[in-house]
């Protein structure tokens, strides 16, 4: 009797021990599966583009040779040698951003509310790394436009001008959403060796993590048909921005023509 009950006993301590083990094969097994299952979201998160607009659907054909775009607006307007804004363009909700100026003319540091706001947190966390940047040159109206360029033709001549200057109406400067950053230890000068300081090397790190572009690289010159300029930051959103930064992509390349133009 004694006998019978032990054996019974053993028998029960197996069954569990069994139960156990095939009871923590299954759940180790659900836990890769579902790792597996995050990391294919991640990588698909990664690999799918955010939603540019279309080169083409966004303009008309202008007067004079160039394209007008129609969505002077959007944080993602696409304006550069061969698309301009509406004539009179003007944003409706340009501010000053709250930064520090370091000598700088506060009358040239307007931005579009929302651009503006992504600059007050990207020079915020500058500071907190220990980089000073100084918030050079912002919006600039059609008019002004049209007098510097008219100006850097007087002094430096048209290839020159071409090639460093907007042709007025063309300018991301226009648009509200671009800004021209250096830093004092730079003597706040807007020359293509800031790419190569310590605050130029953290501005082309960080801007995309608030939702800025270095919109003419130097490895992008054909394709932008701009100088390298470290020193300008275009604001068109974090998603965007990120995108751009991690793909080595400029706007252009992600809103290219369906059709070459023929002129
Ligand atoms: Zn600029």
């Amino acid at each position: 009797m004694r006998k019978v009950k032990k054996k019974t006993n053993r028998k029960f301590i197996l069954i569990l021990i069994t139960l156990f083990i095939v009871g923590l094969a299954l759940l180790v097994r659900k836990q890769n599966n579902f790792d597996f299952i995050l990391h294919k979201s991640e990588n698909k998160k990664e690999a799918t583009a955010p939603k540019f607009p279309n080169y083409d659907n966004t303009s008309t054909e202008a007067e004079d040779g160039l394209l007008e775009v129609t969505n002077p607006k959007s944080n993602l307007v696409l304006v550069n040698k061969e698309r301009k804004l509406p004539n009179g363009y003007e944003p409706t909700d340009l501010v000053y951003p709250i930064v520090p100026l370091h000598g700088v003319n506060k009358a040239k540091t307007l931005m579009r509310k929302e651009a503006a706001h992504a600059l007050e947190k990207l020079f915020e966390r500058a500071e907190k790394d220990g980089i000073q940047l100084t918030p050079v040159s912002a919006y600039r109206s059609f008019d002004r436009q049209q007098s510097l360029y008219n100006y850097y033709i007087q002094i430096h001549g048209e290839e020159w001008t071409h090639s460093y200057s907007a042709v007025p109406g063309t300018s991301e400067h226009q648009t509200g959403l671009a800004m021209d950053v250096s830093s004092p230890k730079f003597g706040n000068k807007l020359e293509k060796e800031f790419g190569e300081t310590k605050e130029g090397a953290w501005l082309a790190d960080h801007a995309h993590e608030y939702g800025f572009v270095i919109r003419y690289p130097e490895d992008k010159v054909n394709i932008t048909e701009y100088h390298y300029e470290p020193w300008h930051i275009r604001y068109i959103g974090i998603k965007y921005a990120t995108y751009l930064y991690k793909k080595d992509l400029v706007l252009e390349e992600v809103m290219k023509p369906k059709k070459k133009k023929t002129h």
